[in-house]
């Protein structure tokens, strides 16, 4: 469990290391050092390790969380729509993507709609209120599912922030979590839900269901990249500004959410962060040349 990163001048000197069962603590040393905990947990290391005082944009680390606004719309068939039990997840409706004329409110990017599988059982009674579970039990072969995933927005109170009167057992303060949609992102999920639910009448649902996904499973930005050096942490690189040897390539570099699911966005940042780094350390230093030069 990496407990700390500690800084020295421009650098990362070392990254503290607690072993989980016996909390014995290691520091691990190197020339790079690449932070990729997840958008929850690289702020709460950053914050905890009394980083942002060091970057010049350290005020947004841990803020503009954002995790979609996501809702799925189940439709009621008369017969079931997936016999088989396949796993299906093949359409994706983009038409809504950056908005519709068929859409007066909000104006702008709304998000996408994909196609979800039939959810097992038990995941269904463990998502509802327990009477609903159970009506719904016998139907669950009968529902198919679309997901709606609007573009929530960056707002900068959705924090993830260091609780200093509470420590966790390898006494890092404790993490305090605050999110709420704006009025926006609601309407955008809502016109997103009409669509969906119209897609799913159209295709013989009896009639809809909708469940709003309050998760974190999509948490993106609490450390956002960006060009401007004072309302972002990291560059185009995804470095850390501030420290010399230190990149994040985790999904707390977006800024935005993007209406999709973001692993391979988070994936193809991170190889492009990789490759910039590659070339960077191949590149002759200036004392490695002044060295070569004195031979
Ligand atoms: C149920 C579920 C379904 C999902 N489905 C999809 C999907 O279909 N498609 C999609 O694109 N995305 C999906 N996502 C989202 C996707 O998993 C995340 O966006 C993605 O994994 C985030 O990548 P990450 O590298 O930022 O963080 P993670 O994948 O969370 O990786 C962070 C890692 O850091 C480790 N870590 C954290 N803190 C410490 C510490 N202090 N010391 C040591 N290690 C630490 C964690 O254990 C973890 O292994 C889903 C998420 C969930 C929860």
């Amino acid at each position: 469990m990496v407990t700390r990163l500690l800084a020295d001048g421009e650098r990362v000197a070392g990254v503290e290391v607690a072993a989980r069962d016996s909390g014995e603590r290691t520091v691990y040393r190197a020339r790079e050092v690449i932070l990729a905990a997840g958008a929850l947990a690289t702020p709460h290391l950053l914050l905890a390790s009394d980083l942002a005082p060091r970057n010049p944009g350290g005020r947004v680390i841990g803020r503009y969380l954002q995790r979609h606004y996501n809702e799925i719309l189940f439709g009621i068939f008369p017969t079931p729509p997936n016999p088989g039990g396949g796993f299906h997840k093949q359409i994706g409706i983009h038409d809504f993507y950056f908005g519709h004329s068929s859409v007066s409110a909000p104006s702008g990017k709304l998000g996408g709609i994909q196609q979800l599988p039939t959810p097992p059982e038990g995941l269904v009674r463990a998502e509802l209120p327990a009477l609903v579970g159970a009506m719904v039990a016998p139907w669950i072969k009968h529902l198919t599912g679309l997901l709606v995933m609007a573009e929530d927005q960056p707002v900068y109170q959705n924090s993830v922030l260091l609780d200093e009167t509470a420590s966790d057992r390898y006494g890092v303060p404790r993490l305090l979590i605050s999110h709420r949609h704006t009025s926006r992102d609601k309407a955008a999920g809502a016109a997103l839900a009409a669509v969906a639910k119209r897609v799913l009448r159209r295709a013989g649902a009896l009639a809809c269901y909708r469940h709003h996904v309050a998760t974190f499973s999509h948490g993106v930005g609490t450390v956002r990249m960006g060009s401007d050096p004072y309302t972002s942490a990291l560059d185009a690189d995804c470095r850390f500004r501030g420290l010399v040897n230190l990149t994040v390539v985790d999904a707390s570099v977006m800024p935005t959410s993007a209406a999709v699911n973001p692993s391979l966005t988070i994936s193809a940042l991170a190889l492009r962060a990789a490759e910039r780094l590659a070339a960077r350390s191949s590149r002759p230093t200036a004392s490695a040349m002044h060295v070569a030069a004195q031979r």
